[in-house]
């Protein structure tokens, strides 16, 4: 950490610069308290709201905090005093673009493309630590460590993580957005090729820290291959991953960018920053981690990529028979003799904004004493945690709303399953060796008695992949939007 009392001239009185510093140092610690707090709030439904309030006031700290040391260190290294002013107005239009920017767009963003507008935040992050790090070498006297070997590896580290951040975060916001094909890109020998940039780029590191003290021109050769090749590797790892496994995607990505405003922090000396950055980074490789468990793949596997889309089943044309359909009417009249009642949703219940109508139903049902429980599959939806932020907005009673563990081994004594808008997380070809999503985890809702499904054509998920579910026996389609569906049953009810 830099203290403005090491520099050797000062415009500003060092005992002035001293208390500066201790100030902006213990706001950095409270925000961290803060964003520390507001990551342990986040992880349950009822302390969500508060763990938010907690990183909003966080945030708010290190802004004011961030900004009155970069004046004070601006009136510090001014020859005239307008130093001070035009930091502040290039602070100020700074802040005016991105709120210009960032406020409409994220009132107009539905829930269901905010995991777009994640990946989109996270190149942002990636960007921002290749442009620190250019600019931390181009200006090497910015600060007297600067030409220190570890700096240089600092530099050339934070171009990397951000470069791979910036064209992954943009080929996941290209592929969530279905402006670009989510089948795995699968190049011949992408092991090695992969392997063989990564040792190239370790290669480069050596040479740039050994040519950045003594021969520039050769530096900037080891800086540019470097990000050449960690570009092309971000967009490479991340466009050979298949539709299915694109929750851990974002969730790497999301640790990813932790990654890069940790080193970021590093180039500028800023410890909140890097606190920040492993906060994000190691919960978001723990989410990964978790995610890949629901999903049942290794980490390895899915950082490599490769999953989904090129197997056996890929295009699958079997005919499975024909479908039978369903009115609300007598879905209604099923719901009024069933015991049991289960309700899976999905992606299509975000799109429908059924949640609403849905409970309605549940209180209805629970009126005439039918026993109703929510299933839900860990990445239903497009978000972590997508269905139970639905739920928890139309005031479902959280007691209500199971995981998949809790309730995979009892759908054989529910009466009916209403699967409203889900259909990869209720797919049985995942028990299907060699289907692209194979030994993911499903919700077994056809060992149910009878299984209806909102949809509103005989369309695949996301994966892609056609669900046999839809021709059983015991499956019938209630085709049409799931929120008119569910209106139509409740006041057939
Ligand atoms: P899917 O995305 O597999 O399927 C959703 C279904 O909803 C579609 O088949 C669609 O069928 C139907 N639908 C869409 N709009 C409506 C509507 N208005 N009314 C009724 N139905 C509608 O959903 P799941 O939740 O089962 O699975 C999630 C998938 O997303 C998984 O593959 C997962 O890996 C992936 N994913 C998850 C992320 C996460 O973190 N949770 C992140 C990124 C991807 P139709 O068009 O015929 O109506």
């Amino acid at each position: 950490m830099t203290t403005y009392s090491a520099q050797a001239a000062t415009a500003v009185p060092v005992a002035a610069l001293e208390m500066t510093d201790k100030i902006t140092n213990l706001a950095y610690l409270v925000a961290a308290l803060l964003f520390i707090l507001a990551l342990a709030g986040l992880a349950k439904q009822e302390t969500a709201s508060r763990g938010n309030r907690f990183g909003m006031a966080g945030m708010a700290i290190a802004l004011v905090a961030t900004v009155l040391k970069a004046v004070v260190a601006s009136i510090d290294a001014g020859e005239d005093s307008s130093g001070p002013v035009v930091t502040l107005i290039l602070i100020a239009v700074a802040m005016l673009i991105g709120a210009a920017i960032g406020i409409p767009r994220a009132k107009k963003v539905e829930m269901t493309g905010m995991p777009e507008l994640i990946a989109l935040l996270h190149s942002f992050v990636g960007l921002a630590a290749v442009l620190i790090g250019l600019n931390s070498f181009i200006h090497p006297d910015a600060n007297a460590e600067a030409i220190a070997s570890f700096h240089l590896g600092e530099v050339y580290l934070g171009v990397f993580i951000g470069s791979v951040t910036l064209t992954g975060s943009i080929v996941a916001y290209l592929k969530l957005s279905a402006k670009m094909s989510g089948k795995p890109l699968v190049l011949p020998g992408r092991h090695l090729l992969n392997a063989a940039v990564i040792l190239v780029c370790l290669v480069g590191m050596g040479v740039f820290i050994w040519a950045g003290h003594a021969n520039l021109t050769l530096a900037w050769i080891a800086m540019a291959v470097n990000l050449v090749l960690s570009l092309f590797l971000g967009f490479h790892l991340v466009a050979a991953i298949g539709g299915g496994d694109m929750p851990v995607v974002v969730s790497m990505l999301n640790s990813y960018s932790g990654w890069a405003a940790a080193a970021a922090g590093f180039m500028l000396f800023n410890p909140l920053l890097i606190i920040v950055g492993a906060l994000v980074g190691s919960s978001g490789a723990y989410l990964s981690y978790v995610m890949c468990q629901a999903m049942n793949r290794s980490f390895i596997s899915v950082i490599l990529g490769g999953f989904g889309g090129d197997s056996a089943a890929d295009g699958d044309e079997r005919d499975y028979g024909e479908h039978t359909e369903i009115t609300a009417a007598d879905t209604a009249e099923l719901l009024k003799n069933a015991k049991t009642v289960m309700i899976t949703p999905g992606y299509g219940m975000a799109v429908a904004q059924a949640q609403y109508p849905v409970a309605a139903l549940v209180a209805k049902l629970r009126e005439h004493g039918v026993k109703v429980a929510f299933g839900i599959h860990p990445v239903a939806g497009r978000l972590p945690g997508h269905m139970n932020v639905l739920l928890a907005e139309a005031k479902v009673p959280y007691d209500l709303v199971l995981e998949l563990d809790e309730v995979n081994d009892d759908f054989g004594e529910v009466d009916v399953v209403l699967v409203i808008g889900a259909n990869d997380t209720v797919n049985p070809i995942a028990e299907e060796p060699g289907s692209p999503i194979a030994g993911m985890p499903v919700l077994k809702v056809w060992e149910a008695g009878e299984v209806i499904v909102f949809k509103r054509s005989m369309g695949s998920g996301y994966a892609g992949v056609q669900n046999p579910l839809f021709f059983n026996e015991n499956t019938d389609m209630l085709l049409g939007d799931a929120k008119t569906s569910v209106e139509e049953i409740n006041a057939a009810l």
